[in-house]
């Protein structure tokens, strides 16, 4: 088959099949008519062969026959009449043409005829001089057969024709026999043979036409036709081969529909995945627009976010050698820097020189190991001010995990340190208010608030309460002997004292000038009493060093019911008073009747001062 780019299968090769026919009837009348040929060809030759040996026997058996019937006419005394007779007799013969007799001089019994043998024709002087006989096939229009007979004198002979002698030859028969009639039925019968032969061929050929155009011709047509239509449209759901019996082309036929029918299976699946594929496609294709719509507006909120966060949070990046590549404009705004003025600076551009140096040491050490640093620092802004950030730093990471970056995220909090810092002085200052300058225990002002509590607490749960006012006997002496710094130190050393002999749950402080309160929670008047005998034996026993010794008086109270500061406070004031005027060094109870005895040692004592 031959291609020819587009158009595919010349038309003129689909004649292929029926010129090859063609060529075969022509190949095949080539053969029968050169074997025909040959065949009458090979019999008109044999036809010959046997006309002619038929022919000479025939001819050879007349002529002997003749020259019998003249030898016995001749031997009986015939004349040359008779001679003639028979010899106008032979000439009647059938196929017998012409006969004539050539007589020698020697056989001339009658001297009135004479013959001149120079006139004879060659054939017969050949006959003459060979003395045998000749058998000529003379060939032309019409075939014939001349036997020239030369007749040899014998015994008998010489009786009559005396001047010959035994053996001469008298005379030579010359006998011409027509093969026209062999000739004509031999050609009849080749004749017919080649007739019988054309009609076979013509039956063969019609058969031959007949059953390749139905067994052959039209099942490839057929094919090539479905094949075409397949060609045009490979889904003709109508393309089928019909029954064409069992053979090759059949077993073709049946594989072609099955394998029709299997495409037309794989087809119609085909469409049935399409279908399938492209509610697929079109479903993933809304989806597709749902989800971009969906992207869209998270892509607007999270630039929005973005805004949000680039506005509000104090936000930039760095390179892995702390150069700026990023900043928030919280960040400008906090730091009074613009964006061209930070980027491309080193990150230290904000650095506070309050803030201490190991501090960034450690900061960077933990961010190159990939880690989070996270701390407050104090920055530099651009007009010298400050603020305070709570920073956290993480690395930025590349695809293979090597830090390309630093981003830091902080928060102002230099609110926060000011509140911390302002609650911090508050409560130096409170503590001060609630400290006595140089002892450094607790003031007047801040035990009568906690007293105050106690009461509250003694008055609700019935609960025990004693309070102990001390004093430092003659500490003027003191004052006035060794000046007024021992007299100080001889102050607070008496404060360490009272601290390091009250309980943790007793308050103790100073009162005034040389005088300490101590409020013991809890603790009956006699059992104060006991712990005030002690705390004043411990005073007494000090081991003072160079400075000088000291005593106490202290007066004890405890919470009756309906107390107030004053009213309880009064009494153990009153109760030292007791104690100073009983010869001081001592621990005297309040317990509210001592008011007429205070008045009368008060009164003594204004006489012993006077
Ligand atoms: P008495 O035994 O009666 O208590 O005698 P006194 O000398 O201790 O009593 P007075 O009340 O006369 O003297 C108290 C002295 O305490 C007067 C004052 O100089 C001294 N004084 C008060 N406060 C301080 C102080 O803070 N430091 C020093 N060094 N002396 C003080
Ligand atoms: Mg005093
Ligand atoms: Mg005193």
């Amino acid at each position: 088959m031959v291609r020819t780019g587009k158009r595919g299968v010349r038309k003129e090769d689909l004649r292929f099949f029926y010129k090859l026919r063609t060529r075969f009837v022509i190949l095949g009348a080539v053969v029968v008519v050169t074997l025909t040929a040959a065949i009458l060809f090979i019999l008109t030759d044999d036809y010959r062969a046997i006309i002619d040996r038929t022919a000479k026997t025939s001819v050879e058996r007349l002529s002997q026959s003749i020259f019998q019937t003249l030898f016995a006419s001749m031997s009986a005394g015939g004349s040359s009449g008779d001679v003639l007779t028979t010899l106008d007799l032979a000439k009647q013969e059938r196929y017998v043409e012409s006969l004539e007799l050539y007589v020698l001089p020697v056989a001339l019994i009658d001297s009135r005829r004479k013959f001149n043998i120079s006139d004879f024709p060659e054939e017969v002087k050949k006959a003459i001089n060979e003395k045998t006989e000749q058998d000529i096939i003379i060939a032309g229009e019409e075939r014939k057969i001349r036997h020239l007979k030369p007749f040899k004198a014998q015994e008998n002979c010489l009786v009559c024709h005396t001047g010959a002698k035994e053996g001469d030859i008298l005379g030579v028969m010359d006998l011409t026999f027509s093969l026209a009639e062999y000739d004509d039925m031999s050609l009849l019968s080749i004749k017919r043979i080649a007739l019988i032969i054309f009609l076979l061929t013509l039956a063969a050929s019609a058969f031959f036409l007949r059953f390749s155009t139905k067994l052959i011709f039209a099942p490839i047509k057929e094919l090539e036709g479905a094949t075409a239509r397949l060609a045009k449209n490979a889904g003709d759901p109508d393309v089928r081969l019909g029954e064409w019996g069992r053979n090759e082309f059949g077993v073709i036929a049946d594989h072609f529909n099955r394998f029709i029918e299997a495409v037309y299976e794989i087809n119609r699946r085909l469409e049935q995945e399409e279908a399938k594929m492209k509610r697929f496609l079109e479903d993933r294709e809304a989806e597709i627009e749902r989800r971009t719509a969906q992207v869209h507006d998270l892509n607007r909120e999270l630039n929005h976010y973005l805004d949000v966060v680039d506005e509000n949070v104090i936000n930039s990046r760095t390179d892995t050698q702390g150069i700026i590549t990023y900043v928030s404009a919280a960040f400008c705004r906090i730091s009074g820097f613009s964006k061209s003025e930070l980027l491309g600076q080193p990150h230290n551009i904000v650095r506070h020189p309050d803030t201490p140096r190991e501090l960034y040491v450690d900061m960077w050490d933990t961010i190159k190991r990939g880690l989070t640093w996270s701390g407050e620092l104090k920055n530099r802004k651009k007009d010298g001010g400050y603020y305070w950030v709570q920073t956290t730093i993480s690395p930025i990471f590349s695809e293979t995990s090597v830090i390309k970056g630093f981003i830091a995220i902080r928060h102002d909090i230099s609110l926060q340190k000011e509140l911390a810092d302002t609650l911090q002085k508050l409560n130096e200052a409170t503590r001060q208010s609630h400290t006595d300058a140089l002892t450094g225990i607790m003031n007047r002002l801040r035990i009568n608030e906690l007293l105050q509590m106690e009461i509250d607490r003694s008055e609700r749960y019935g609960e025990d309460l004693s309070v102990a006012l001390l004093d430092i006997d003659h500490f003027k002496t003191v004052n006035d002997t060794f000046g007024h710094l021992v007299g100080d130190q001889t102050l607070k050393t008496l404060a360490q004292i009272l601290m390091a002999r009250t309980r943790k749950t007793d308050l103790a402080a100073r009162w005034g000038g040389e005088e300490f309160l101590i409020v013991l929670i809890n603790t009956s008047q006699e059992w104060a009493a006991r712990k005030m005998e002690q705390l004043r034996l411990a005073i007494e026993t000090h081991d003072y060093g160079d400075a000088p010794k000291v005593t106490v008086s202290i007066g004890v109270s405890s919470y009756q019911s309906g107390d107030t500061i004053e009213s309880l406070i009064g009494r153990a004031d009153v109760a030292l008073y007791l104690a100073k005027a009983g010869g001081r060094n001592r621990v005297e109870i309040g317990s509210g009747e001592e008011n007429g005895q205070i008045e009368t040692d008060l009164s003594e004592e204004t006489a012993l001062n006077d």
